[in-house]
């Protein structure tokens, strides 16, 4: 079933949510989504669903956000097919039951067992943003359903053509008497909200995040939180700029710098800071061309309210690259800051576009306490060829993923936990995490009634 709500007259009601919620539960009741077959062929048909409307998703996708086809074709669909092709592999071991071995049961009675099974939750729900229209409706859709649970997913209404997509496709391709689409905004949601699920995974900002976790403590109903925050990159003395430059801006400026784990701002000494302004200034010509407004590799900025916003955070610092904007074509160019104080407001928030502070530290002390002195980020990154300056890092700070070398890249290992921590989340999914996160893990005892 899909509840096209942004096309229909009459608005998805708090009773149209009930009636959902029960429906979808009392099929999950059934057992109809227990099996593994059943799993599987749902895995098999999401991944049909992405490789057959490549050409469409990549257009949805750039008429919500000017992004570039490649990009659409790497992030929004090669990711999530990735992650459905890991999780076909491996899912019937991930969902065996484990044994304890006999000596962990001493004191019971002779012939007793015992050990864990992994039980579907029921009736999940999966709220998804708009930076990564499909790929984060998608990916987590495949863990709930993995899982052997009932599903709500609703897209992001800041993407429309992705979410009506979604909306068509979607009951095209899975069981539609366990998958439903709700599109819609704050009301919608919020009508969703209301219900009693058995897990809820959001992914969005902060503020709404504690929207869901309040709406979900009124059900005791668990919850996944992918947040966002600052995401740092630590440069180290005597890095090879030339190739810290060309990944950092990659990774920076893909999708426009609207990534949840791009990193946000660079720690780095004052003698290596502006010989990695220049080499970034190199990286985004090689990128995009002398003038990334004409690239068709440079995606755009989401909306007016967001390009006001960033536009707003390139009076911080001195510019050393960059800094042209054209809001009739939410146009920013890749830009990169120097002498960034850290009361600016570039410093304040996450930045989520194409602007690249870099502020200045004494030491890898110094750096260790710029972040620490902050919330915990999504991501930590750093290059850096010293051991003991990786082993410091590792330990000595805390973050949702650390990343050396090559920013973003954990979240393409499916068989790694994607997930923040602190302010930036709360959970994990993807892979053998996604089958925890949307499951039970119950404990289960056999004791003999006659002794053995
Ligand atoms: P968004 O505005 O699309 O919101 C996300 C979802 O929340 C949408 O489905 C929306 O309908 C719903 N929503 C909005 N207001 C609501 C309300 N008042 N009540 C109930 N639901 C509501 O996306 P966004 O929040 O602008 O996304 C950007 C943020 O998401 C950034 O902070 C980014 O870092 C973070 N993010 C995190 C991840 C991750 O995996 N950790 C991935 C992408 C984005």
């Amino acid at each position: 079933m899909s509840t096209s709500t942004t096309q229909d007259v009459t608005p998805f009601t708090a009773e149209d949510a009930a009636e959902l919620v029960a429906r979808l539960r009392a099929v999950h009741r059934t057992g109809r989504t227990r099996p593994l077959a059943w799993r599987t062929e749902q895995l098999t048909r999401l991944r049909a669903l992405l490789t057959e409307n490549r050409e469409a998703i990549a257009d949805a996708v750039h008429a919500d956000l000017g992004k570039p086809r490649a990009e659409s074709d790497a992030a929004e669909v090669a990711l999530p097919v990735r992650e459905i092709d890991h999780t076909l592999a491996h899912l019937e071991q991930w969902l065996a039951p484990q044994a304890l071995p006999a000596e962990e049961l001493a004191g019971l009675p002779a012939g007793s067992t015992a050990g864990t099974q992994y039980d579907p939750l029921g009736t999940v729900l999966v709220i998804a943003p708009w930076n990564y229209p499909a790929q984060l409706l998608l990916a987590p859709l495949a863990g709930a359903l993995a899982a052997g649970n009932t599903v709500v997913a609703k897209p992001s209404e800041l993407a429309p053509a992705t979410s009506a997509l979604m909306a068509r496709l979607i009951p095209r391709y899975l069981d539609t008497e366990a998958v439903a689409v709700v599109e819609g905004g704050v009301a919608e949601t919020t009508a969703l909200l209301a219900q009693r699920f058995d897990h809820i995974l959001y992914t969005g900002n902060g503020t709404v995040g504690r929207i869901v976790m309040r709406a979900a403590a009124e059900h005791l109903t668990p919850v996944t939180l992918e947040l966002g925050g600052k995401s740092p990159v630590f440069v180290d003395r005597g890095a090879d700029l030339e190739t810290v430059a060309g990944r950092l801006a990659d990774a920076k400026f893909r999708n426009a710098g609207q990534t949840c784990v791009a990193p946000d701002y660079v720690l780095t000494d004052p003698d290596t800071a502006p010989a990695l302004a220049e080499a970034l200034g190199r990286a985004i010509e090689r990128l995009f061309g002398a003038d990334p407004q004409r690239s068709p590799a440079y995606g755009r900025i989401v909306n007016q309210r967001h390009f006001d916003r960033i536009a707003a955070l390139l009076d911080s610092g001195r510019t050393a690259h960059g800094g042209r904007t054209d809001r009739a074509d939410r146009y920013i160019e890749p830009t990169v800051l120097l002498d960034v104080r850290p009361d600016e407001p570039v410093m304040g928030e996450e930045i989520f576009g194409p602007v690249l502070p870099i502020v200045t530290v004494a030491d890898l002390g110094e750096a260790i306490d710029f972040i620490n002195d902050r919330d915990k980020p999504l991501a930590l990154y750093a290059f850096t060829e010293d051991e003991a300056t990786r082993r410091r890092l590792a330990a000595e700070t805390s973050s949702g993923g650390l990343g050396f070398g090559l920013p973003m890249a954990h979240l393409r290992v499916p068989a790694l936990p994607f997930g923040g921590v602190g302010e930036s989340g709360l959970g994990s999914y993807h892979g053998p995490y996604s089958i925890a996160t949307f499951s039970h893990r119950k404990a289960r005892l056999d004791v003999p009634l006659a002794p053995r």
